[in-house]
């Protein structure tokens, strides 16, 4: 049966195709391995995607590396684990439902908390497994019967027990506090979702009057309402001008409540009147002032940001009308003495949008300083390493500078925090499951604390509660630690640094099976508590103009979008090729277009193949397809030898790159080995050898085709990783879709064969090249017509290059388009038509005949309509009222343009007089 491939490459369907064959094989799960397993394990978790999800770019670049680290480590024999799933993504998913309620006409206070849940699961069957579809698509390579959702049971039991034992160790406390909040979504937030904008605010001046004296003292704020819940005026003790106030009191204007003047730090004399309100329920500084100096906590707002029965006369405004009555009262009064512009940096929430109001509330933390120091250790010690280097400085520092983590977020989606209040006495008991009585009064009426857990609580636990913790699993012995994150910048606070934190604080003491762990090269590891031995961090993914992708900017590149004009593997080459560590990519559609090109460059290669498979050798197949590189290869001349060596120095630089996360190394590599020297020079250079004549022996073209198939093969093999779609479909073609294995992806990776590096036939190569494209440069320079053969001359400067040229003339003759070479024994390098190189000369022999009469007809008409041109150029470059209104990149334009023509009137009057025109 012959081969048979469509002309033309079409990725779309053959793409589909094997994506789903991948995943009805089951090829990519993996089983838990047996004790005395001796294969070495490669464990990579992939960064859950919020169930929320659409691909995006970033996602692309991320699954495109973990996937050809992965499919990598599998070809060479690791046993491959790759666990996908989707993150609950607390406050994304809430929003999500509560924007689809809104639609609706409804509240979800109005649904009220279980009615709600149920409504989020409903929305998370439905829509949630959008993005693990996207990634299908993509041809991951993860092991789907291992999928977890973040909310699945085992998991929150997980999450339940580490929040009990965090608890019980006195690492997890509840407490009083300024947080972040979010009006719209009712909730805290932490530092890390907030991001920071500056505007053009106002500064307000406002005088309070001292009581028992005619004085003032004057205060400035940004937030003028809050001074309803002031308690104290600081001054600095060592402020001359406020001595003799030191122990008085003001009132509090528009409220009249008597606060104390204290002294404290929080008062600078030189900045502004040295006097600053002290507002411990709405300033963070201030919160912390307040417990200096045990200052009652007035809060003036709800959770929605409206003033509350504490703001007086204010009670239900919108902050910021509050904002504008407080301003008008206290003008009218009298105590507004000064109003400025002033520049202030606002915190919004990353999700919303919605300004922060800092918020006294009650909310539970974890003590991190004790987490964050092993967590350090960890990465001081190697025994996790991060690249590219700047970021493992970045880490350390964060963990050097860590406040506490407020882990409570007010949300009706999430792990509920596994904690309940007794009615009676009001004692909080933590529990893993809930308790019917209450520890200290016995009370039976016991309400479960209404917060969740903030989502990276979860997720940050993923490394081992995924393999089966809290429970002692073989899968933890054999995958814990991962061997690898690849992860963004962006989730390194939020992800990376709480994974290690929780890592090291619950895997405390465990052991990895020492066969596995030797066999995977970890063995120099001391710590096995760690998530995982080493963090590669990517890079961003800008458009073509180095732009950061937003919705608002418009540059957003949908990579869905690009697969369907470009297929997936151009797209993953692209990425791979441009993801040089630590430098952002800079995406354009004109280098993915490029890698299409390459695929079909591959693709009629193949159709070469088969073509001579199907006429010289029926039924042939490579030797041996679980090899580590290319095996039944026959050298029989120098390109044989030459091509080998090519494909083993490869093969070396490749593996290399791989290891060190080069990607873009790695890509490039390959493309230039197989389109620059398999395609372009070797496949050209056996077409004699294929080409026998009918009835003529054929031995030769057996041995060439043999080769031919068995280096397409390890070729395949090296390109699978990054291009897996055409590899496989070529690959099951070469075995006429009877492949000894299920899929390429379980072949071997190809290694450097020391034996089969040959430097001479590189150097003699590297010499026939630089002489055939010497000859077709100096063709082009004199316009010699393409099917035109001309004679060379060649003066090689030792017999043994010349031996070498004579032995492989045919080549010459046939890729140089050469009807003959005479070999001379002077220099040729100064002739007309001739190129030196230190190895040879070569002149190529050739006079070019013209027909004067029509080339000066030509020159003619050109000249025609290159001066019609000038003319109206001119004619509009004139006229004042086009000038005057015309844009003026169009004016610029046509300036260039009559720049331009003036050039080539002037050229092509200088060829007539050359060739005697009249
Ligand atoms: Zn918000
Ligand atoms: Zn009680």
């Amino acid at each position: 049966m012959p081969h048979e491939l469509p002309k033309a490459y079409e990725p779309g369907a053959i793409e589909t195709r094997w994506a789903d064959y991948w995943i009805s094989e089951k090829l990519f799960s993996v089983p838990t391995p047996p004790e005395g397993e001796t294969r070495p394990v490669f464990t990579l978790l992939l960064p859950p995607p919020n169930v929320t999800g659409r691909l995006h770019m970033g996602h692309m670049l991320n699954q495109t590396q973990m996937d050809i680290v992965v499919r990598w480590h599998r070809m060479r024999g690791f046993i491959t684990l790759w666990l996908p799933g989707t993150d609950h993504a607390g406050i994304a998913t809430q929003m999500m439902v509560e924007k689809q309620l809104e639609k609706e006409g409804k509240k979800r206070r109005e649904l009220g908390r279980e009615k709600f849940v149920e409504r989020v699961w409903e929305w998370k069957k439905l829509y949630g497994g959008a993005i693990l579809d996207q990634m299908k698509r993509l041809g991951a390579s993860v092991d789907w019967d291992r999928e977890y959702f973040t909310m699945d049971e085992n998991l929150s039991h997980a999450v339940r027990e580490v929040f009990v034992r965090l608890y019980e160790q006195g690492l997890i406390y509840r407490g009083n506090y300024i947080v972040n909040w979010c009006p719209w979504h009712e909730t805290a937030i932490s530092d890390l979702e907030v991001k920071h904008e500056d505007v053009a605010g106002k500064l307000w001046e406002i005088r309070y009057p001292v009581i028992g004296s005619d004085e003032f003292i004057t205060v400035a704020t940004t937030r003028p309402e809050t001074m309803l819940g002031d308690t104290a005026i600081a001054v600095n003790a060592k402020d001359e001008r406020y001595r003799h106030l030191h122990g008085k009191k003001v009132l509090v204007p528009l409220i009249k409540r008597e606060i104390p003047i204290i002294t404290d730090e929080l008062a600078q004399p030189e900045f502004g009147t040295g006097a600053v309100k002290v507002t411990p329920a709405h300033d963070p500084n201030d919160f912390q002032a307040g417990l200096r100096h045990n200052l009652p906590q007035i809060n003036v707002m709800d959770a929605r940001a409206h003033m509350n029965e504490n703001a007086g006369a204010y009670a239900g405004l919108d902050r910021y009308e509050a904002r504008k009555r407080v301003l008008a009262d206290l003008q009218e009064q009298g105590f507004l003495v000064g109003e400025k512009d002033y520049a202030l940096s606002i915190g919004k929430c990353d999700r919303c949008g919605t300004v922060i109001e800092p918020r006294l509330s009650e909310q539970w933390f974890i003590k991190i300083k004790p987490l964050a120091e092993r967590a350090k250790a960890a990465v001081e010690s190697g025994e996790i390493t991060i690249v590219p280097e700047n970021y493992r400085q970045i880490y350390l520092n964060w963990m050097t500078n860590i406040y506490d983590w407020c882990i409570s977020r007010q949300l009706w989606w999430g792990h509920r925090i596994p904690a309940w209040t007794c009615e009676g006495c009001k004692e909080v008991i933590v529990a893993r499951e809930a308790p019917t009585t209450c520890t200290k009064c016995g009370g039976a009426r016991l309400e479960q604390v209404p917060d969740v857990l903030d989502t990276w609580f979860s997720s940050g636990l993923l490394p081992f509660t995924t393999l089966g913790w809290p429970e002692k699993t073989r899968d933890l012995e054999v995958f814990y630690p991962n061997t690898l994150l690849i992860t963004g910048f962006d989730i390194l606070f939020f992800w990376l640094a709480r994974m290690i934190m929780f890592g090291c604080h619950f895997m405390q003491g465990h052991e990895q099976d020492a066969v596995i762990k030797k066999a995977s090269g970890e063995a120099d590891k001391k710590d096995d508590s760690v998530p995982f031995r080493h963090v590669y961090i990517h890079a961003l993914v800008r458009d073509a103009d180095r732009q950061k992708m937003s919705k608002t900017k418009g540059n957003v590149i949908d990579p869905l979008e690009i697969i369907e004009r470009f297929g997936t593997d151009a797209t993953r080459f692209t990425l791979a090729a441009m993801a040089a560590p630590g430098t952002d990519i800079a995406f354009s559609e004109s280098r993915t277009d490029g890698y299409r090109a390459f695929a079909n460059k591959i693709w009629n290669a193949a159709r070469f193949m088969f073509m001579n498979v199907d006429r010289i050798g029926p039924g042939l197949r490579p030797s041996n397809a679980n090899n580590s590189g290319v095996a039944g290869f026959a050298v029989a001349s120098l390109e044989d030898r030459w091509i080998l060596s090519r494909f083993n120095r490869v093969a070396a630089d490749v593996n290399d790159a791989l290891a060190t996360y080069r990607f873009h190394e790695a890509a490039n590599r390959i493309y230039d080995f197989f389109w620059g020297e398999f395609c372009d020079w070797y496949l050209e250079l056996i077409k004699p050898r294929l080409n026998f004549e009918e009835g003529a022996d054929s031995s030769a073209a057996k041995i060439a085709c043999a080769n031919l198939v068995n280096l397409f093969d390890a070729s395949l093999r090296l390109l699978h990783p990054v291009m897996p779609f055409i590899t496989e479909e070529i690959w099951q073609a070469i075995y006429e879709s009877q492949p000894p294995l299920k899929s390429i992806a379980l072949a071997g990776y190809p290694q450097a064969n020391e034996k089969q590096f040959d430097l001479a036939a590189e150097t003699e190569m590297a010499i026939l090249q630089d002489l055939i494209v010497s000859v077709r440069n100096l063709r082009a320079e004199l316009k010699v017509e393409p099917k035109v053969k001309v004679p060379i001359e060649v003066f090689a400067h030792e017999p043994k290059i010349r031996k070498m040229i004579e032995q492989n003339h045919g080549s010459v003759e046939r890729l140089g388009n050469v009807e003959k070479i005479t070999f001379v024994e002077t220099s040729l390098a100064n002739r007309a038509g001739a190129r030196g190189t230190a190895r040879f000369d070569v002149h190529v022999i050739y006079e070019r005949k013209i027909d004067v009469a029509a080339e000066c007809d030509r020159l003619k008409k050109e000249l025609e309509k290159i001066e019609k041109e000038l003319a109206n150029n001119q004619k509009q470059l004139g006229n004042e009222q086009f000038l005057s209104k015309a844009p003026e990149k169009v004016v610029e334009g046509l300036r260039r343009r009559g720049q331009e023509l003036l050039v080539l009137q002037d050229k092509t009057k200088s060829k007539q007089k050359e060739l005697g025109c009249s």
